[in-house]
């Protein structure tokens, strides 16, 4: 067996972090950054906004320090739906047994239960299933004696929670792609600046639309990028039409495998980023990667199987929830994820045999589509020690990401946003610098006091750059390559 070395010690693969009290403190955060966290993301499920601002400050503050840009994610809950209030010690549910779900909040009596969702008992109908627990829990309607009471009889017994989440895999809801939480929280993070915006429970792609109307109305001029959160199958039905509506798209393992047949998930996540890989659309996979660190500081084999397997399928990024956000181990947890990625990044050759979709909306200019993919094979063939890009809007440097080489690939914009962005995409090492608008020597000597501060570059290294040619008109593309002397 051939053996696999690493040329370098860089991770392509992003890491997105939760933060939660287990992380929130600047020595922590910083830490996990070094660790290799490149996106926190902040969920609004949980967290105050005055709790969550000291948490910007503090990865503001970082990202200044290690003078390294980190980009944030604010993760709107959508219309989660949940359970009323139950006893603290939980509700046994036996097999067989009967509780009925009805209108309004009622105080648990033993037998009656409510939910967040005021359309539940009209909505659903016998047949249809209810999961709590994150699916651990399986109810079925057997009876709707009249308009305000849902029988139903437990089919998958287990204990159920106050305020746990409820699964309604194929019903028709009523429910509105966001709440006025979802308001709330956007208007807070756009006041912040962050740099995503995830939306739960997508179902169409006119969702993502009503999102992007929404954050032109509060925030004229400010374009954060959309993660269109997938984890309902009427989302997987639409898919064409949501990635052309988001920018970036979360594989949200957790409420998908509960929403749909588990059993599937594997293929399904392994065909959501190659679908999402073909339109060049960032694709993030979320949720249990490395659990079991929560409560150990060592992943179970299976953990360390499933991260490898989505770096190879092709994922930007991967996602630490309860990990690091309420877990033990956080810093042990993203140590280990940064391990298991180098590793297995070794083994992903540069893409050859993709099938682009050509009508993705993060396509770059023609021109610049063909002097990104020349440059790749340049640089390849001359065993280049660095890549650079300059970009306004980061479309030219995911361009660069999409055909997935093994060199290094340091992009430059005078956006800090932009930058901040890039932060997701696979392979991309983002600074945000006003060099960019200066001569191609100049930036050249930026790249090159930065490789070799990095230790990626010495003299005799070749550097291939890529840039607009500062010639005023778009499409004048400029391919560089440059001996370091
Ligand atoms: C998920 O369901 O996998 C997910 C990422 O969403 P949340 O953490 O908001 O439940």
């Amino acid at each position: 067996m051939e053996s696999i070395e690493c040329q370098d010690n860089l991770t392509r693969t992003k890491i997105i972090a939760t933060v939660g009290p287990a992380c929130a403190s600047k020595e922590k955060l910083r830490a996990l950054v070094v660790a290799g966290v490149n996106v926190f993301r902040l969920n609004f499920a949980h967290g105050q906004h005055d709790w969550l601002e000291q948490i910007v400050l503090r990865i503001r503050e970082i990202s200044v320090e290690l003078n390294q840009p980190i980009g944030i994610l604010g993760d709107l809950a959508g219309p989660k739906i949940r359970l009323g209030i139950l006893p603290d010690e939980g509700v046994e549910c036996h097999q067989g047994q009967r509780f009925i779900f009805v209108k309004g909040e009622v105080p648990f009596d033993g037998v009656h239960l409510s939910s967040t969702y005021e359309h539940l008992v009209d909505d659903l109908k016998p047949g249809d299933k209810i999961l709590l627990a994150d699916g651990a829990v399986g109810m079925e309607v057997v009876e709707k004696p009249g308009d305000s009471e849902l029988v139903c009889e437990v089919k998958r017994p287990g204990t159920i929670r106050s305020k746990q989440g409820i699964n309604l895999p194929g019903a028709k809801l009523q429910t509105p792609a966001m709440t006025e939480k979802d308001r709330d929280d956007l208007a807070w993070g756009l006041k912040q600046k962050l740099n995503f915006f995830g939306l739960s429970f997508v179902r169409h792609a006119k969702d993502l639309i009503e999102l992007r109307v929404h954050i032109e109305q509060l925030n004229p001029g400010y374009v954060p990028k959309l993660i269109a959160k997938i984890e309902k199958p009427e989302a997987i039905q639409e898919m064409n039409a949501i990635t052309k509506a988001c920018d970036c798209v979360m594989i949200a393992r957790g409420d998908l495998g509960v929403e749909t047949d588990i059993s599937w998930l594997p293929v399904l996540q392994k065909q959501l980023i190659r679908h999402c890989n073909e339109r060049r659309v960032p694709v993030i996979t979320a949720t249990q990667m490395l659990d079991s660190m929560q409560y150990q500081q060592f992943p179970t084999r299976a953990e360390a199987n499933d991260v490898a397997n989505a770096v190879l399928d092709g994922t930007d990024a991967v996602m630490l929830s309860g990990e690091t956000a309420v877990g033990n181990y956080p810093l042990e947890t993203v140590e280990m994820m940064s391990r298991i990625i180098l590793h297995s990044e070794g083994s992903v050759p540069r893409r050859k045999n993709i099938d682009w979709k050509t009508d993705s909306k993060n396509r770059a200019l023609v021109v610049t589509e063909a002097v990104t993919l020349g440059a790749c094979t340049v640089a390849d063939e001359l065993n280049a020690d660095l890549m650079v890009v300059c970009t306004e809007s980061g479309r030219t440097a995911l361009a660069v990401s999409r055909q997935r080489s093994q060199i290094p690939l340091l992009a430059l914009s005078n956006s800090a946003h932009t930058a901040r962005t890039m932060c997701l995409y696979w392979g991309v090492m983002p600074v945000h610098t006003p060099v960019v608008e200066q001569s191609p020597e100049e930036i050249l000597n930026f790249a090159i006091s930065w490789g070799t501060g990095k230790g990626l570059v010495k003299p005799g290294s070749r550097i291939v750059l890529i840039s607009d040619s500062k010639w005023g008109a778009e499409g004048h593309d400029l391919m560089m390559v440059h001996v370091v002397p």
